[in-house]
């Protein structure tokens, strides 16, 4: 029998099989494997002089609007050619098993919904989603022939991406469940996210606090990893389907 790419501790399958309460949190490391890249990697060709904290944010778009609906258009469609991969696929069928079960993620690229997943929190919205800066009215038709960006049929403010600038406050009700999915959970996965970004990097301590088993998928060591009982170092597109194969396969 040919040896597993990655060695999951029975344990852990064990512990998996049992729970009633899982909660997940994923970042941008689950989608690398989709070619959408992280932010530390996004600074690619054309965008590399500048940095995402730079464009992401309220001020930047007052600054220069055009630049940053740019990147965004960017973005969108990278984001719309890409494909869910395994990490996304296992998560999907994870979900299947668990009597509550509940994804939280700080990813805008909609990839768990098109892999499956159905409990889906976004904690920084979706990029695919457009709406107006004055309305919130959300807009899924525009014209961007005459001017960049566009502005609202409905009410004429420029249009924006719908999501979470860097010092925006996170959709209410969701990061309301998002906290009550972390105290609640007997299990909590935190996979592709380096820990850094608040308030999502504080759920997995919460979980843990409220005696949640935490468990870490990440190739590099982040904040959390010391305070995890498992780290399992490698991509989530092969540590996630290793997880459910022996527990579920
Ligand atoms: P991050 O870029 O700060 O960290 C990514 C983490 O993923 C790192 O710890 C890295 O080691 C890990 N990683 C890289 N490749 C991996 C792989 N194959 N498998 C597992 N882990 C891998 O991302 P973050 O923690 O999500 O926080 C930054 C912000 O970036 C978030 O607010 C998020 O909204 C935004 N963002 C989202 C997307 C997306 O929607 N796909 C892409 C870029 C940035």
């Amino acid at each position: 029998m040919s040896k597993p790419l990655v060695e999951i501790p029975a344990e852990l399958a064990n512990i998996l099989r049992r729970a009633q309460r899982l909660t997940v949190l994923t970042g941008a490391g689950i989608s690398a494997e989709s070619g959408v890249p992280t932010f530390r990697e996004a600074q690619t060709g054309l965008w590399a002089r500048f940095r995402p904290e730079e464009l992401a944010t309220p001020a930047a778009y007052q600054r220069d609007p055009r630049l940053v609906w740019e990147w965004y258009a960017w973005r969108r469609e990278l984001t719309a050619k890409a494909q869910p991969n395994p990490g996304h696929l296992a998560l999907a069928e994870i979900e299947r098993h668990i009597p509550h079960f509940s994804l939280i993620t700080q990813n805008v690229d909609g990839l768990h919904q098109r892999a499956g997943s159905r409990q889906v929190l976004e904690l920084h919205g979706n990029i695919q989603r457009v709406k107006c800066m004055d309305g919130n009215h959300l807009v899924e038709n525009w014209d961007d022939s005459v001017e960049i960006p566009p502005r609202c049929p409905l009410c004429g403010s420029l249009l924006r991406p719908d999501v979470v600038w860097f010092g925006e406050n996170l959709p209410v009700k969701a990061l309301q469940a998002a906290w009550d999915a972390a105290e609640t959970a007997d299990i909590f996965l935190s996979i592709g996210t380096s820990t850094q970004v608040e308030p999502a990097a504080s759920l997995p301590f919460a979980a843990k606090r409220c005696g949640a088993v935490i468990v870490e998928v990440n190739p590099q060591e982040t904040p959390l990893t010391k305070s995890a009982q498992y780290s399992l170092r490698g991509r989530s597109g092969v540590v996630l389907p290793a997880l459910v194969q022996p527990t579920w396969g």
